[in-house]
């Protein structure tokens, strides 16, 4: 019998899996595709390498989350920092977030001329450097003591950001600048939703300036990438298996037992690098069923399309862009579309003269599952065909400069990593903290890991949930 298992290679899965392994426990990785990564995975399709989705890693820098656990792992990625982190274009507007607070404010005011940046950008930044040293705090909802120390540890975070925790954020804004334009809304927006998974009139001021703010640390492109990370995290796991899918998970008092496509282990401890939504549905018992049935209200149902793309070209481009609308683009929930380049240096994904792109905008689960095939197929070529123009029109790029081009909607991402609401779950005004799935679960040797549980998205969010399990187990 195992000591651990951990079901998906996800950030979270791969980041868990390896910890456990370097601690010296028995661990098994199981991942249904032949790659790791997930969500932040790297695919070849044809004749070229994509990102799937995750294109920047955040929270490397010294002292960061993500950090740290790379160096208790003993791993040290291939990583070119970027900066600016992104380069945000709006109608004749192009704004580069570089890490520097000037240069960041100075790039803004030109776009948006307004007396109270420095003081609000200055805010951010703050709020920011405050917030990141703490790397997550302890979490745990399994129990009512365990309820109790969690609101505890909390407690100097509420002291610190109290005065930003109670007011949504685009109120708190407004009310700064005494009014703002809609584009300058807009663009706070744009990059709010990418992080905080939500805007303005959902959030807090505190989660929408830790959101605004992480351009200000560094961000890295991962060389032959972002799904090399997750491989390099988990090289040294002794039993990490591709291909293999679980199907169903049956509980017993001191034990589990998983099937799989290929065979049948038992272990004593489960760790689900699966989202809450698709949990459930593995378990025989009412109790685990209805522990993950809980969580079903928090699904907002938010996913992505991403349009994937190979340029011959010989133009330089930074690693990523954020093209903002006017209009919400049909069939998305979004004005935004978020496009990441590879890096010119970097031919173990795109050859000499070639980019891998990936671009991706918020669009709603059920706009495409439910659809006829017909409608659907329909649905995705009108999109597909809309972001092609919109990227070529933007960035002035003739379509002849485009190789291969192809798009994953909600539906493509349930067939490949059975998941189709993507990015976890957002943290609003109604989501906050004590109704948020913790990493350890009221089922004994029960736990869970990934962006649907304690803390959020993304590298940082997951590898801050990752460090809290870590507390939990060893405690
Ligand atoms: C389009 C897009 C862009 C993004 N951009 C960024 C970004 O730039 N930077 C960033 O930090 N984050 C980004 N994110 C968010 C980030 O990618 C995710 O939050 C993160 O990767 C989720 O990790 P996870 O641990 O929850 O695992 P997931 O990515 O959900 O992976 C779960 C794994 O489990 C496997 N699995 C599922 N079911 C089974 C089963 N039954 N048996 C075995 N294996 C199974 C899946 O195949 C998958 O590999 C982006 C997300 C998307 C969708």
């Amino acid at each position: 019998m195992k000591e651990y298992a951990v079901i998906g290679g996800g950030i979270g899965g791969c980041l868990t899996a390896s910890l456990l392994d370097v601690h010296g426990h028995d661990v098994v990785l199981l991942e249904k595709e032949p790659t790791l990564g997930g969500c932040a995975s790297t695919f070849k399709h044809g004749h070229y390498h994509y990102n799937a989705g995750a294109t920047t890693l955040a929270g490397y820098h010294e002292g960061g989350v993500v950090r740290t656990l790379f160096d208790t792992i003993n791993v040290q990625p291939k990583l070119i920092a970027t900066d600016p982190a992104i380069v945000v274009l709006q109608g004749h507007n192009e704004i580069k977030r570089f890490s520097n607070l000037d240069q960041c404010i100075h790039e803004i005011q030109r776009s948006y001329p307004h007396p109270k940046h420095t003081e609000f950008w200055n805010l951010v930044y703050t709020i920011g450097q405050n917030f990141y040293p703490l790397k997550g705090h302890y979490y745990s909802n399994a129990s009512l003591s365990k309820k109790l120390r969690s609101l505890l540890s909390m407690t100097p975070i509420l002291k610190k950001f109290w005065p930003y925790l109670w007011k949504d954020a685009r109120r708190f804004i407004h009310d700064f600048y005494g009014g703002i334009s809609q584009d300058y809304c807009d663009f706070l927006d744009a990059q709010i939703l990418i992080v905080a998974q939500s805007t303005s009139e959902h959030i807090n001021f505190f989660t929408a300036a830790v959101a605004l703010g992480y351009t200000f640390h560094e961000t890295h492109y991962a060389v032959g990438g972002m799904g090399k990370l997750c491989e390099s995290l988990t090289s040294r796991i002794h039993d990490v298996r591709t291909h293999t899918e679980v199907t169903s998970i049956h509980h017993e008092k001191d034990r589990f037992i998983l099937k799989t496509n290929t065979d049948c282990l038992e272990t004593k401890n489960l760790i689900m690098g699966t989202t809450h939504y698709e949990s459930g549905k593995y378990f025989d018992t009412k109790k685990i069923q209805n522990y993950y049935h809980r969580y079903e209200k928090l699904n907002n149902h938010q996913s992505a399309f991403v349009l994937y793309l190979t340029l011959h070209s010989n133009r330089p481009f930074h690693h990523h862009y954020q093209i903002i609308t006017q209009e919400i683009i049909p069939h998305t929930l979004s004005k935004a579309l978020f496009i990441s380049f590879s890096d010119k240096s970097d031919t173990d994904i795109a050859p000499q003269g070639f980019f891998s792109v990936t671009a991706s905008i918020h669009t709603d689960v059920r706009w495409w599952v439910n659809l006829e095939p017909s409608r659907y197929r329909q649905q995705k070529k009108e999109l597909t065909q809309l972001l092609r123009t919109l990227i070529c029109d933007t960035l002035h790029l003739d379509v002849s400069e485009i190789v291969e081009s192809f798009a994953a909607t909600p539906k493509t991402f349930g067939r490949y990593i059975n998941r189709t609401q993507l990015g976890g779950n957002a943290l609003t005004m109604k989501n906050i903290l004590p109704s948020l799935p913790s990493n350890d679960t009221s089922i004994q040797g029960l736990y869970h890991v990934g962006d649907t549980a304690y803390a959020a998205q993304g590298w940082p969010g997951v590898a801050m949930g990752v460090m809290n399990l870590m507390r939990l187990i060893h405690e």
